[in-house]
Formats: structure tokens, sequence, C-alpha cells
């Protein structure tokens, strides 16, 4: 295994499976195997959910409702994603903590830094919800910070796309993709890969992330085996 220590980050998005909102379970099952293979192979794995499948601050803020107000509901829908994970994983066997940004005291343990790193040298699939646990922020935010803080030795962004393209390639067909590329070219070509708060973050604290196709079995332990899937941004 390349990376000892991996944070990978799931969009709520991608627990919808073919349903236009909320859980597939299926989806969710498949992931939660793709990452206990991971995991068996002796890697350290954390885990933030987004929650975009359920709701996201910004569009409600659009709709009319304040917006610290809707990036609070926001973050309690990761929470439901990442418990929805969390007994996917445990069906599996994999034992879990999940911790959150907001006291749940009811259903998970708070954020602490180091009861979370202590929970995976122990063995423990640590997810990490509710985000930063502040609006105006995002999941992918919440990944880079937890994965620095954690020090894990790579961020992973899971999406529905196999990596960084020259374009949008559902837009352009003669869009290529990136298989390594700088932070700063990103910055340089305005490519999206996280949002620029996220982005900097790992940026200005040397921390490689890897956007890579999660929906396929398997790619996300060819990502931790260090197969050049994906696109490495270093
Ligand atoms: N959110 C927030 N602070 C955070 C993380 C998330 O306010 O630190 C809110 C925000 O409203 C966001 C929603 O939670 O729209 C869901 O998160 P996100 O959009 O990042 O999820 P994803 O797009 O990954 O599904």
């Amino acid at each position: 295994m390349k990376y000892k220590r991996i944070l990978l980050k799931l969009s709520g998005e991608s627990l919808m499976g073919d349903r236009q909102y909320g859980i597939d379970n299926n989806q969710v099952l498949q992931y939660a195997k793709d990452i206990k293979t991971v995991f068996d192979a002796g890697v350290e794995v954390a885990l933030v959910v987004g929650g975009g499948n359920i709701f996201r601050g910004l569009s409600a803020e659009k709709s009319g409702m304040e917006r610290a107000q809707a990036d609070y509901m926001g973050m309690l829908a990761t929470v439901i994603n990442c418990m929805a994970l969390q007994n996917a994983l445990e069906s599996l066997d994999v034992p879990t903590r999940l911790q959150s940004a907001i006291k749940m005291e009811q259903i998970c343990e708070p954020y602490i830094r180091r009861r979370a790193m202590r929970h995976m040298e122990l063995g423990r699939i640590v997810i990490f919800g509710a985000g930063t646990g502040n609006p105006y922020f995002t999941t992918d935010t919440a990944a880079s910070l937890r994965a620095i803080e954690i020090k894990a030795d790579v961020v992973l962004k899971g999406t529905r796309v196999d990596g960084i393209y020259t374009a949008d390639p559902e837009k352009d067909p003669t869009a290529t993709r990136y298989e390594n590329i700088s932070f700063q070219e990103v910055y340089d070509k305005n490519l999206n890969v996280m949002d620029r708060t996220a982005f900097t973050l790992c940026h200005e604290n040397k921390l490689p992330i890897i956007v890579f196709d999660m929906n396929r079995p398997d790619n996300f332990l060819r990502v931790a085996k260090g197969d050049n899937i994906g696109t490495l941004v270093s």
C-alpha cells in the first residue's frame, strides 16, 4: 500500500445512486465494501461525507432562507449520511466511530482530534460528520482540514468523473485527463477541483489530493496501492 493513512471525501450526491434525492442503501453498501477492502489491507481510513443529497445551504439561501441557518441544516444532513455509512460499515463488521463537529451526544462522539487519531491507531474507521461545524464552509474544506489535523498522507476525493480534465468532459469531447498536476497549474488554469478554501488549505499544508472515480468497485483500493488512476494534485 502506498499510503498509511487516507482521508476519503464522499459527496452527499454520491450516496443517492440513481435516485434524485436521499440515500440509496445499495450504493452506500457498495462504498462500504470498497472502504472495507482498503481497511483490510491495513490502511488507516478516515471519512468525510457531504450532505448535498439532502440539503445544501447555498441552494436554500437562493430560495429565501437565511444562509447561516440553512448551512447548519446542511451540516445536520451530513450527519444523517454519516450514520448511513457507519451502519453499512458495521454490517460488514468494520469497527467505526462517528465524530461530529456539532455535539450530538446520543448518536456520536464530539470531534476530538487526538481521540480520532487514537481510534485509527486502534483499527477503527473514523467518520467525521457535520463538516467543519461552521456555516459558510463546505465538506470539502472539512475534508482538507481534518486530513491535515490527523496527518493523513493524502486526501481522496471520490467523484463520478475519473479525474481532473482540461475542460468539462461532459460538455467538451476533446477534454483530456491530467494524471498529475501541480497546485499552481490548477490555480492558473482555473480548474475546478475543490472550492478555493479547501484547495488552498491543502496547498499551504502540502497535502496531496487525488480525484478519482469512486463508482468503479476496486478503484479506491487501486488508488490506495498507488496505481495511476484519477488525477494527483501535488
Ligand atoms: N456545510 C456547512 N459547513 C461545513 C460543511 C457543510 O455549512 O463545514 C453545509 C452547507 O450548507 C453545505 C451542506 O452543509 O451546502 C452540505 O455540504 P456540502 O455541500 O459540502 O456537501 P456535498 O456537496 O459534498 O454533498
